[in-house]
């Protein structure tokens, strides 16, 4: 099968590409990019698509996705995730171990795998976990979850408290030329809280998860990271303290990369005023000062990556009482939009956006995407910028509901997204 992608503006970051062109894709490769391709240098039985005005990127990478399965079918499936991605405009995405059973173990690593390749939707790298069970105790089998098709290393949905296991979780991870993910959060300073500490919490009686419970916890990693000279990812970061901590341990030449999601650069703790449970999140929503801090974090390049981290849960998990509630929110389908907003308020360059959404996940994660380049898998993201459209949770496709942007009018979409030269979401 033959596609030609016309006269759309091409963004490539993998090799510094802005400018309208034609981009071929031959039996799932990309074949050419050109300024013009003609209809007649093309094979028979070509197929056209006219992507005037439209943007033309390589596929949008979300490294940081929580699928729910296996043991978490009522929340997400494989399946229902995948798709939920290819409708955010994501070809690839990685999940979170933090199922049941935990992937710490070939077995899972594999059933994700198989099952992600069954529905044939976005392409799934499954993220191992550091420790058996994520319990913090005892290293999981490193060199069989890679050879089983895992891409990094994380206890995601908890922190890991001992020091001296993530110090040789990150040097076996570096002797396999694998990434530590790290979910920063000292449990002596966050336990029992809901949401972030301030005058909010104080006001609606909330007990507080501290800006500082973070900041200690990525001290220590970034501190371990140059004492072994080690790979570490930060996942989540949502505090100013973090930003500046990563910012000068980068400077310093430590191996650091970092991510934020999009709730972290567009809500404040103020939006949980209103006790909406889908607006109970881990990391916490900060104060104003910190959400200035990571869109200069992200302008500056301190940030490489932003990620969803897309937790779905059932109505039954986020119905109840904020102290109770399920926390995390369904990220997959409103990531870019909101994303989008930094290049409408002039944080990022939309070529800067697309790296980090594309070609700066792929490169932390060690994996052949987020380039156009000649003879890449076409994996294909086309966004319209002018696009709006109402966010409505019964609307989305993700199992999930639960999104604080119910309601929210947000300009830019994902319109048609390849993933190895097929149509997996279409919707010019
Ligand atoms: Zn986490
Ligand atoms: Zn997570």
């Amino acid at each position: 099968m033959t596609l030609l992608l016309k006269g759309g503006r091409v963004i490539d970051p993998s090799r510094n590409i802005d400018h309208e062109g034609d981009l071929l894709i031959e039996n799932g490769k990309i074949a050419r990019l050109a300024r013009e391709i003609p209809k007649k240098g093309c094979p028979a039985g070509t197929e056209i698509l006219n992507l005037k005005g439209m943007i033309v990127v390589p596929g949008l990478i979300d490294m940081h996705t929580h699928l729910r399965e296996p043991g978490f079918e009522y929340r997400e499936t494989i399946a229902s995730g995948s798709a939920a991605a290819v409708a955010g405009g994501f070809s690839t995405i990685a999940c979170m171990p933090n199922t049941d059973p935990v992937n710490d173990t070939r077995s899972v690593t594999e059933f994700i795998r198989r099952k992600a390749a069954e529905c044939g939707l976005a392409n799934v790298h499954p993220i191992a976990a550091i420790s058996l069970k994520s319990e913090g105790a005892q290293l999981s089998e490193f060199w069989d979850l890679k050879d089983a098709g895992a891409v990094g290393f994380s206890d995601d949905g908890k922190p890991v408290m001992n020091a001296g296991l993530m110090r040789r979780a990150l040097e076996y991870a570096s002797s396999l030329g694998m990434p530590v993910i790290a979910h920063c959060e000292d449990r002596n300073l966050s336990a029992g809280g809901v949401m972030h500490e301030g005058t909010t919490a104080t006001e609606l009686g909330l007990a507080v998860i501290p800006g500082i419970a973070e900041d200690v916890m990525v001290a220590r990693d970034l501190l371990l990271a140059e004492y072994t000279g080690a790979a570490l990812h930060i996942a989540h970061v949502s505090t100013a303290g973090s930003v500046r901590l990563i910012r000068e341990a980068k400077a310093r030449g430590v191996r650091v990369s970092a991510e934020t999601a999009p709730h972290y650069f567009i809500l404040t703790d103020e939006a949980v005023r209103g006790f909406d449970t889908s607006t109970k999140v881990y990391p916490p929503l900060r104060s104003a000062e910190d959400v200035a801090a990571i869109r200069e974090g992200l302008a500056d390049g301190t940030i490489d990556v932003i990620a969803s981290d897309h937790a779905p849960h059932a109505r039954t998990d986020k119905e109840v009482e904020f102290d109770y509630a399920a926390s995390g929110l369904t990220g997959l389908e409103t990531s870019l939009a909101l994303s989008l907003r930094l290049v409408w308020d002039g944080v990022l360059t939309l070529p800067a956006l697309i790296e980090k959404m594309t070609l700066r996940p792929a490169a932390v994660l060690g994996i052949p995407k987020g380039t156009l380049a000649d003879t890449a898998d076409a994996d294909v993201t086309v966004i319209d910028l002018s696009r709006e459209w109402l966010v409505d949770r019964a609307h989305l496709t993700s199992r999930g509901k639960n999104t604080p942007f119910h309601g929210w009018t947000l300009k830019g979409k994902a319109v048609l997204t390849l993933v190895g030269g097929t149509v997996k979401f279409r919707d010019l």
